[in-house]
């Protein structure tokens, strides 16, 4: 199988080749922990899940290693630690706050069908590695302390920019906002800044008297390095992190090591928009992972937020979620006695031409014909490589079992009781339209009767 992988860096899709296939090595950027995990931030959990997967079973499972880090130091943990907590310490209110939702954005992701990472390691327990790459930058000339806090010299890097290739003038309009008078040049970040009273706070690095913390970059080159060495196979994350976050520890991290690049792949999955507008909490359409549990089964989740290829920007809808319930109710039943057979060609393929999804669920699709006129064989390969992208792994039994508050709709049956009710209106039967009504309420569907006919809805 030769994978191809598209590299944001280089604008280019690649055949990937690990630099040592005995140890295949991934870095993603993972959840910052104040709040409850939105179905945007599922998306590269899936994505890179997936990818994970794919590199498991060409490499082997024990020749990858999947990096994942937990932000637990951020102002807004800081915030919300405030606010929830006000009677406590801050210091006590930011471990309940991180701890609280760490443990949930693990639930929910479990449930996504997500494998755990090898590693996930927290902002919090690497502040020595850190500080021992601050201290390197300091030394060569990449950054500088002013005013108790150590800035990163962004002219010192003469091809700084080459990952987002924003113009020069974006870049510095786009660092105004936070331009301080210490900054030699406005493009120059924060790699260590001073902590206010009541803050977090460590030691600080290069003979700053005062306590500080980490600025939010350098956490990602400390824990990579640590965990994967100074350059390793692919770094992935959201598309909003290739600038500043991942053009900032590609400074950092080349710098200190004084080395061509940081990963040789740079992937970034497109945004999540909800019903075709950005999901924000200020328009009312804002949907944590936790609350779509409640309505729906992981699966379901997973398998509607791989319908659209990880670089397309993605539109979450309901009826995208009905049409992922419907096609896994088939495939569990068509599957159910199926043993795991041989991959799809045309699914391995698809997936292997970077993460082509889509047209891999097309290749399970034609399958699905296939093993509905009965073809065994079909129904083994449908379910070892729908299992591949962690699919189809419950028995068919435990799928029917577990039915959250998800509807799905038979439309043509929807129709049909439609039409009995409408005849025996028609016939002044009203005990019996009455009881069409009751049984279509029982499948969770809404009449709604106007002078043009009857509408449905799905009650929610
Ligand atoms: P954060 O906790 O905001 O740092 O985000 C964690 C991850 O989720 C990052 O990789 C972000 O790029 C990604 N992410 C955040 N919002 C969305 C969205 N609406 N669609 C897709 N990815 C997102
Ligand atoms: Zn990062």
């Amino acid at each position: 199988m030769e994978l191809k992988l598209y590299d944001t860096l280089t604008r280019e899709k690649r055949v990937f080749v690990p630099l040592d296939p005995s140890n295949v090595r991934m870095y993603v950027c993972g959840p910052t922990v104040y709040d409850f995990a939105h179905i945007g931030n599922a998306r590269p959990v899936i994505v890179f899940d997936v990818l994970f997967r794919l590199l498991r079973h060409r490499y082997g499972a024990e020749h990858v290693t999947y990096v994942r880090n937990i932000t637990d130091v951020d102002d807004k943990i800081n915030a919300r630690a405030a606010e929830e907590y006000p009677d406590l310490p801050l210091n006590e209110a930011i471990r309940k706050v991180t701890e609280k939702t760490d443990q949930q954005f693990h639930e929910d992701v479990a449930a996504l069908g997500c494998l755990p990472p090898t590693v996930e390691p927290r902002a919090t327990e690497h502040i020595a590695e850190m500080k021992v790459l601050i201290e390197r930058l300091i030394k060569s000339g990449h950054a500088y302390v002013a005013e108790d806090n150590v800035l990163f010299s962004v002219p010192s890097m003469p091809d700084y920019g080459q990952l987002s290739k924003r113009p020069l003038d974006e870049m510095i309009a786009g660092a105004r906002v936070e331009v301080a008078a210490y900054k030699r040049d406005p493009r120059d970040f924060v790699l260590w800044k001073l902590s206010k009273p009541g803050e977090p706070a460590w030691p600080s690095p290069a003979g700053i008297a005062a306590p500080g913390r980490p600025g939010w970059h350098i956490e990602c080159s400390a824990m990579s390095w640590k965990y994967l060495g100074e350059i390793f196979d692919i770094h992935g994350g959201g598309i909003d992190l290739v600038f500043p976050h991942h053009e900032d520890e590609i400074a950092q991290s080349r710098c200190a090591f004084h080395t061509p690049v940081m990963a040789n792949f740079w992937m970034h999955n497109g945004f999540l928009q909800v019903e075709g507008e950005k999901m924000a909490k200020s328009l009312g359409n804002f949907v944590t992972i936790h609350e779509l549990l409640n309505d729906w089964p992981g699966e379901v989740l997973r398998l509607a937020m791989l319908q659209t290829h990880y670089r397309q920007p993605i539109n979450w809808t309901m009826s995208g979620l009905i049409e992922a319930q419907k096609t896994l109710d088939h495939w569990y039943v068509l599957t159910a006695e199926a043993d795991s057979g041989y991959l799809c060609a045309d699914a391995l393929d698809a997936l292997a031409d970077d993460l082509n999804t889509p047209k891999m669920l097309a290749a399970l699709h034609e399958l699905r014909g296939e093993a509905a006129k009965g073809v065994k064989p079909a129904a083994a390969c449908l379910k070892a490589s729908a299992q591949l992208v962690g699919l189809l792994e419950k028995t068919a039994s435990n799928w029917i079992a577990f039915r959250p508050k998800s509807i799905v709709v038979d439309e043509a049956k929807v129709a049909t009781l439609i039409e009995a009710r409408a005849a025996a209106r028609k016939q002044k039967n009203f005990a019996e339209s009455d009881r069409i009504r009751d049984e279509l309420s029982k499948m969770g569907i809404v009449l709604k009767d106007t002078k043009d006919g009857t509408t449905w809805e799905i009650a929610r």
